[in-house]
């Protein structure tokens, strides 16, 4: 008799579906047979300009380091870090990706007996690691595609351990001032841990907008979660942080694994931190091509959220699957998001103008719109 190990898995492990990550720019060039070099990736909210050479050449010298372990400290990142936010190093928790990070912290704080509140359309990492520890996840219902932070303080019971807030949030690229952030926070009780994720806060333009670094000692119960991933352009290292006090970090810090950050993406993201200019393009990039998407989506008459991010979730209508595949087989990979309950919508990364011209180009097509002039 074959034992079923469907059911030796714990009960959320056994109803759990895995997170779908944006297709391969590879696999795509394999199942269809297109060259992978007439593909374009616009689906994991990738930075389109390509590493900094900073990381690049600290990532390249790292390698003479490889048959070492790596500093399970982090010692040299979390000096940049504090120095760059004014934070000590003690606040700070390394993680293999921000992913890591908002993982470790589920299993800090909650169990089986908790309740975890997120806003719907949010981040599919919360409900993920939530499911998975076998806490209860309570889904929020959204307000104009964001966060409804009224409602999610409202929904703080004497069971709830953890909210999470991802401001800008993925995948609607809704944000909250710093004000409504505020006020949110003051209505949270201090035994309920937040978590402020972060992932976008590089690409914020302007006066106004929270920055959960600063609100940290106003609220010792604030966990600020960033990522090298997006703005810095280190996806492929798996590299991000949390930014909390020392006494949230020490617990982390006890869960976390021992060398949870290698030592060529310890490197390049300490070496990127100093490559301003760097950072500073990725913001010029996305303005620009969120601008011409926003344009070309507007003469394709399809509305769209407006978004914070380096990405904007377009609404391509009843038929988001038949224009995702029509995409790919033109070349162009882009993110269905049926699975956060936005089935009408496909959520495009902002790409260099070339890429994002390509994208509308076959969106134009996909939709059987080319012809029509415009
Ligand atoms: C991309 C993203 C992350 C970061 O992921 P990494 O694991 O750091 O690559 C975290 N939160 C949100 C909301 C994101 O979109």
């Amino acid at each position: 008799m074959s034992i079923d190990y469907q059911s030796l898995a714990v009960r959320g492990v056994q109803a759990l579906s895995p997170y779908q990550p944006g297709k391969p720019i590879d696999e795509l060039a394999r199942e269809l047979g297109l060259d992978p070099a007439d593909i374009i990736k616009l689906a994991s909210n990738e930075n389109p300009l390509g590493p900094s050479e900073k990381a690049l050449a600290a990532a390249r010298e790292a390698l003479s380091e490889l048959c070492l372990y790596p500093d399970g400290n982090g010692f040299d990142l979390k000096q940049a870090l504090a120095a760059r936010f004014g934070v000590d190093m003690s606040q700070i928790t390394l993680g293999n990706g921000s992913n890591d990070v908002l993982e470790v912290i589920t299993r800090c704080f909650a169990d089986v007996e908790s309740e975890v509140v997120f806003s719907q359309y949010a981040f599919a990492v919360y409900p993920l690691v939530t499911q998975a520890i076998g806490a209860k996840g309570v889904p929020v219902p959204a307000k104009d595609w964001g966060h409804d932070l009224d409602a999610m303080a409202a929904a703080v019971t004497d069971r709830t351990k953890l909210v999470f807030v991802a401001n800008p949030n993925n995948p609607t690229g809704t944000v909250h001032n710093a004000e409504a952030i505020l006020a949110f926070l003051e209505r949270i009780p201090e035994r309920v841990v937040v978590v402020l994720d972060e992932a976008y806060c590089e690409y914020l333009q302007g006066e106004g907008y929270a920055d959960g670094v600063e609100l940290l000692s106003r609220f010792p119960n604030l966990i600020v979660c960033r990522t090298f991933s997006k703005a810095w352009g280190l996806a492929a290292l798996r590299v991000g942080y949390s930014i909390s006090s020392p006494e949230i970090a020490d617990i982390l810090n006890r869960v976390r694994q021992p060398f949870n950050v290698d030592t060529i993406a310890l490197a390049a993201a300490t070496a990127v931190l100093e490559d301003e200019a760097y950072v500073q393009r990725s913001r010029k990039v996305n303005v620009s091509g969120m601008a011409q998407l926003e344009a070309g989506f507007g003469e394709l008459g399809l509305s769209f959220i407006p978004s914070a991010g380096n990405f904007i979730a377009v609404d391509v209508g009843d038929d988001a699957m038949g224009v995702y595949q029509s995409l790919l087989e033109q070349g162009v990979i882009v993110r269905p998001i049926a699975g956060y309950g936005m089935p009408r919508h496909l959520r495009v990364s902002i790409g260099l103008e070339r890429e994002n011209a390509k994208l509308l180009k076959a969106l134009s097509n996909a939709l059987g719109l080319s012809g029509q002039g415009a």
